[in-house]
């Protein structure tokens, strides 16, 4: 197992949106509410695709896939996580592991964890074990908590490509 050279951190969030699908990590997850968002909202491949971005130094999803850009419209973000690990390869990098945290209120993401982790662990071509998704609700606090949005964390570790 190659040691981690890099670490990077991602964030994002969308407001969630009753007329929308939710799809989280690459999963349609069966929900009342779903995500408003330019692209398919998937919050968790959007944070970690920030994470493996920020790890490489490399511009991050915002510069690289623009919502003012009608070719991300409804965009599937596993095509976009593909197109980064691509970037990654380019600049010597693959990824290593992956740590992700859910925060949302609804609906209750618990039973979905594994089917996102092996989601994750398939398109990011690492073992299942070196990726973690976590979710928490945020204690009925703030906008998260009133279940407007869903945010997610991830952390990525990055090695050299041997
Ligand atoms: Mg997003």
């Amino acid at each position: 197992m190659s040691d981690i050279e890099r670490v990077g951190l991602g964030y994002d969030l969308h407001r969630t949106d009753p007329n929308r699908p939710l799809i989280l990590g690459g999963v349609r997850i069966e929900s009342e509410v779903g995500l408003a968002g330019h692209s398919d909202a998937d919050a968790v491949i959007h944070a970690v695709m920030d994470a493996l971005l920020g790890a490489a130094g490399l511009p991050d999803i915002g510069e690289l896939f623009p919502d003012t850009d009608p070719r991300f419209e409804d965009a599937d973000s596993r095509g976009l996580l593909r197109e980064v690990l691509a970037r990654l390869r380019q600049h010597g990098w693959e990824p290593v592991n992956v740590d992700v945290t859910i925060c949302a209120e609804r609906p209750r993401l618990s039973p979905h964890k594994p089917a996102m982790a092996e989601s994750l662990a398939h398109l990011l071509g690492v073992e299942r074990h070196a990726v973690s998704v976590k979710a928490k609700t945020n204690e009925g606090l703030d906008a998260v908590g009133r279940g407007e949005a869903i945010a997610c964390y991830a952390v990525a570790g990055l090695c050299r490509i041997a």
